[in-house]
């Protein structure tokens, strides 16, 4: 039995400024891992990835693995990084194999491509129409019709934050397996709603996903072989960008698409408690000044960089700083200039500069803010750290050079790359104890809490600047399908 299996990610937010080049795809280098690099990269890891190489070896498979590509968040991704990457997968099944197992971010838009993953199947069928696909998506995936046409078996994160990429992988993985065995015959439902949850509102801890995330498992249990709802990644202006269901049975095509109606109607009936209305800046930083305990988590949830955010706007920073709030620590602003001049600066040394604000952001109409800081140099890394988990657990992370400055009341985290703080070891990589702060200023939405969540004393969600607004009506929706909720009356 020969597997290909490979990894391309991306979650494209067509409003971000930041460029997609093939560079983005290589943590820190020009390229991204192939081959045997790949498989050492991501053998062992709590990844989609890492559970298909850890299936495939245990059903005595040959893998091949031709490459494993995946982004933070940004623009749409550059055509010739597309076809790099797309080329190398297809190049491989064309070659032959029994099986493609792919681990997919499903929100991926290319300069040419609204539906990146959809091209990439139909790219496969057209070189192997007959050959098994088992797909992992992120929860965020954004479905179009030719992924569910396409694909033999898909599974979703039933997580948000997602600590679940292994067990979404072996989900996609096992009725692949058990399909060459002639042990299962899977049989694919897939079906959209046309409303945008919103992200502030999609954690699978809290309601209304939690109940239709549990439901999923429940399917599973009673019978199905992949159960998923997709929240959606609703900073993308394509057609089918919110929310969908796949649901996946043995042989049985009514059950398959009962469940998967059921999973959306759940959705759609509840749809009120997917709408999230942020909070003014000033009022957010007043009540964290009253807060006792500690830490208090100042959430930039406009700007975070896993949702296609610059990660260098200033405007929650700026308000920290004004407020004079004590003991703090932020995390981070992305600025590779800045880094540079600290750096030459060196450790010790008492620096004033502006940082951040480099990006324009056309798309939202805002010009970037820099803000004027001075401070003490703190601490200068090199910037890379693995994941202790429970998120993507063993990954490699790389903010580029980094460094902290100290401004006597703030801690500010200065990264060349962008990187969302999602795992303590993002904050050990700098040196700083996140527990023994008051505030910690964290540019992120919802994965903090995969790794953070348990330190917060209490959270102020602050509505700053930035490419994920949390106020929809800041962005200019052109071709996403109408109607759809809550933009439209429904
Ligand atoms: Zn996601």
């Amino acid at each position: 039995m020969r597997l290909v299996l490979a990894q391309m990610k991306h979650e494209t937010n067509t409003f971000s400024p930041v460029p997609t080049p093939l560079a983005r795809f290589g943590h820190g280098r020009d390229l991204p891992w192939e081959g045997r690099e790949a498989y050492e990269e991501f053998k062992g890891t709590g990844t989609a990835l890492g559970a298909f190489i850890d299936v495939a070896e245990r059903a005595g498979a040959e893998v091949v693995l031709p490459i494993a590509a995946q982004a933070w968040p940004s623009g749409r991704v550059a055509q010739d990084a597309y076809e790099a990457i797309a080329g190398k997968i297809v190049d491989a099944v064309a070659k032959g194999c029994d099986a493609v197992l792919l681990d997919l971010h499903g929100a991926m838009v290319t300069e040419r491509y609204d539906d990146g993953e959809g091209e990439l199947l139909g790219r496969i069928r057209r070189v192997a129409p007959k050959i098994p696909i088992g797909v992992a998506h992120d929860m965020h995936a954004n479905l179009f019709p030719a992924t569910g046409r396409c694909a033999t078996a898909l599974a979703g994160y039933q997580t948000y934050p997602h600590v679940d990429m292994y067990e979404t992988g072996a989900r996609a993985a096992l009725p692949i397996i058990s399909f060459l065995e002639g042990k299962a015959k899977p049989v694919l439902a897939f079906g959209h709603r046309p409303m945008l949850p919103h992200v502030m509102r999609q954690s699978s801890l809290d309601s209304p996903n939690r109940e239709i995330q549990q439901r999923a498992k429940d399917m599973e249990k009673a019978g199905a072989l992949c159960a998923s709802f997709f929240v959606g990644f609703p900073h993308a202006d394509i057609p089918h960008a919110g929310a969908s269901a796949v649901v996946v049975s043995d042989g049985d095509a009514d059950l398959a698409k009962r469940y998967c109606d059921e999973l959306l109607d759940m959705a759609w009936a509840v749809r009120e408690k997917f709408v999230y209305q942020p909070e003014n800046l000033a009022v957010s930083i007043r009540k964290a000044k009253d807060i006792n305990a500690k830490p208090v988590v100042l959430l930039d949830h406009y700007d975070n960089c896993a949702s296609g955010g610059t990660m260098d706007t200033t405007a929650v920073l700026a308000a920290i700083l004004e407020a004079r709030l004590e003991e703090a620590a932020a995390f981070a602003i992305c600025d590779p200039q800045a880094v540079a001049r600290l750096r030459e600066a060196g450790t010790g040394a008492s620096v004033s500069l502006p940082i951040g604000g480099r990006l324009d952001m056309p798309s939202l109409g805002l010009k970037g803010k820099p803000l004027a800081v001075a401070g003490t140099v703190k601490r200068i890394v090199e910037g890379q750290y693995r994941n202790e988990g429970p998120m993507a657990r063993g990954e490699l992370m790389d903010m580029g050079p980094t460094a902290v400055l100290d401004t006597g009341r703030v801690e500010i985290v200065v990264v060349s790359r962008q990187v969302e703080p999602f795992d303590i070891a993002a904050f050990r990589a700098v040196g700083i104890d996140p527990a023994a702060k008051r505030y910690l200023m964290l540019k992120s939405r919802v994965h903090w809490r995969a790794g953070l969540g348990a330190l917060a004393q209490a959270v102020i969600e602050c509505a700053g600047a930035g490419v994920c607004p949390s106020d929809y009506s800041q962005l200019q929706f052109k071709r996403l399908r109408r109607p759809v909720y809550p933009l439209d009356d429904m």
